[in-house]
């Protein structure tokens, strides 16, 4: 039986932060989440048939930790006959509350993903976000208070002003915390963000891409000795806590999307949802399409090598009866230059690829 994944988008946030490209607002008022929450159940419920084979749920964002108890009871109770085995929600910091995280534990979310991305004050101010240490630390402790252990926490580096050993500092902090799954990105500068103004005004400095290798090497390393697996290029896992969910897109697998802007990838087809608030209330898809055997090949390698342990060779060349090295002859001259090898059945990316995958990726498109 195929695994499915559920993605539910919470587009709210209380302020926008300066490098975010997420689909996202600051709500006018209560009565338009309510709304919202409203037309997204009616969405879920066009995918009941699929409900029996969803194993992992994904409430993201946006700041899905901005609704209120009520508003959390409403989509939670709608949600709660699905039986998966990883419900994940995503909060900021600042908007958690012990009453908010008691309510997930009444309707089963059994893993929490919290937007860090820094214990530095100056640099969390920097990027515009507005939480301190101490809601992070009590956002932690309550959650681990009503036994909700598997938390994760998303970290960036290569943050403009961001020294070595402010990267070292944040990595002690985060293994100080005891947490079972660290994401830990790049920044990436992304259009129409307030950072790419301000870049276009000179105003902003990207990291120096040595200086950023560098602090790529120092997180692997450290995450690694601290018994962290490396599992995916940004993701670290303790034994066992890998993200269930995010697994399903790496390894091609459906996934169901619902909310505002959420795309999906079931049974062949992707979907695209409208990212206008109004245009979402009167029809939930902007689009949609089916996915070539050509596309699904490229897709399922490009998600595959983001994975550690790379692709299974023979399980693709069986599934799209290609052979992979006639298919993509440039990979001889990636595997040549270090980026790629072969390894046990597996084409997965080397040390060093894993700091140049775009290289790799670009075989395939
Ligand atoms: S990064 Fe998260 S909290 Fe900040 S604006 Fe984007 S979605 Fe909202």
């Amino acid at each position: 039986m195929n695994n499915y994944g559920l993605y539910i988008h919470i587009p709210f946030c209380g302020y926008i932060c300066n490098y975010c490209d997420f689909v996202k607002m600051i709500p006018k008022n209560q009565e338009i989440v309510d709304k919202y929450l409203n037309r997204l159940v009616q969405e879920i419920n066009l995918y009941q048939k699929y409900f029996n084979k969803i194993t992992t749920i994904y409430i993201g964002g946006g700041t899905p930790s901005i609704l209120s108890c009520q508003q959390l009871d409403y989509l939670l109770s709608r949600i709660f006959e699905i039986n998966a085995i990883e419900k994940t929600i995503e909060i900021n910091p600042e908007s958690y509350t012990l009453e908010k995280g008691l309510v997930l534990k009444k309707y089963g979310i059994n893993r929490v993903s919290i937007g860090v991305q820094s214990f530095k004050q100056e640099t969390i101010n920097y990027i515009g976000r507005n939480h301190n240490l101490d809601d992070v630390i009590y956002a932690i402790n309550s959650l681990k208070s009503i036994g909700i252990n598997n938390i994760s926490i998303d970290l960036i580096y290569a943050i403009p002003g961001q020294s070595i050993d402010d990267i070292k500092n944040d990595l002690n902090f985060a293994i100080s915390l005891d947490v079972k799954h660290i994401s830990y990105y790049s920044l990436i500068l992304e259009d129409k963000t307030f950072f790419y103004h301000q870049f276009l005004k000179g105003k902003f400095k990207p990291v120096d891409n040595e200086i950023e290798a560098s602090m790529f090497e120092l997180i692997i390393k450290s995450l690694k000795d601290n018994g962290f697996e490396h599992y995916e290029i940004s993701n670290f896992a303790k034994k066992g806590y890998e993200s269930k969910h995010n697994m399903l897109y790496w390894n091609h697998n459906n996934y169901i999307g619902v909310g505002l802007g959420a795309h999906g990838f079931v049974d062949n087809l992707r979907t695209y949802n409208n990212v206008s608030l109004n245009k979402y209330f009167n029809e939930f898809q902007k689009s949609n399409r089916i996915i070539d055997m050509q596309e699904n090949l490229a897709d399922e390698l490009i998600f595959g090598l983001r994975l550690l342990k790379g692709v299974n060779i023979s399980y693709i060349e069986n599934k799209y009866e290609i052979d992979l090295m006639t298919k993509f002859p440039q990979l001889e001259f990636k595997i040549k230059q270090n980026l790629v090898e072969i390894k046990e059945g597996y084409l997965k990316l080397t040390e060093k690829g894993i700091f140049f995958g775009n290289l790799v990726f670009e075989v395939f498109i």
